[in-house]
């Protein structure tokens, strides 16, 4: 296959981190549209939002996903990227989506582990597991309908790769 894969899922469970595995694995491009955001802004996510507001930051985002999108590419996703019915119908239509979906108590303990790559602001000030399972119980329905597959994001990060192979090798060319 050639087309894009894309990554969704909740701050934490490996979009990055099992995205570059991917990317090697496939001989892709791997392409973080936070990182591809926050390089062509200039500035942080954090400071995006301080300063423009969410909406202004979800415009860019969507811009970023589309101009990002070609052939041979894993691309990893922001987690709050399946809450605008523009980003879901363009991701489902163009590429593969892989859910990684994790529970509420791995993804909490990762953020917790490594707060410094956290960089998206809190959305809502409570204590990071709270935070967690209630983004969680807000988006998954989306992520589930959004993704093309689901795999379980909660073991190594070379098993999450070998499962995402698999479903990428059951589509038809
Ligand atoms: P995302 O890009 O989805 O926010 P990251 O890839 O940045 O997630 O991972 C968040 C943290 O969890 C990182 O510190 C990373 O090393 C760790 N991590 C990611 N995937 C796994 C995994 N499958 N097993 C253990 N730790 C992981
Ligand atoms: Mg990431």
């Amino acid at each position: 296959i050639t087309q894009p894969i894309f990554l969704i899922g909740a701050r934490g469970c490996g979009k990055t981190t099992v995205g570059q595995k991917l990317a090697e694995a496939c001989h892709f491009d791997f392409i973080d549209t936070d990182v591809t955001l926050q390089e062509r802004a200039q500035q942080s996510i954090a400071d995006i939002v301080a300063k423009e507001g969410w909406p202004a930051f979800r415009a860019l985002e969507t811009q970023t996903l589309q101009s990002v999108t070609a052939p041979q590419s894993v691309i990893a996703t922001g987690g709050g990227v399946i809450l605008a019915p523009v980003n879901r119908e363009f991701l489902r239509e163009n590429g593969i989506v892989i859910y990684l979906k994790a529970p509420v108590a791995v993804l909490a303990g990762r953020l917790e582990a490594f707060p410094e790559e956290s960089q998206r602001p809190t959305l809502t000030g409570k204590p990071i597991s709270e935070e967690v399972r209630e983004i969680l119980a807000q988006r998954d329905a989306l992520y589930r309908e959004t993704a093309h597959f689901t795999v379980d994001a909660a073991c190594e990060p070379d098993d999450v790769v070998a499962q995402i192979l698999a479903a990428i090798a059951s589509v038809q060319p």
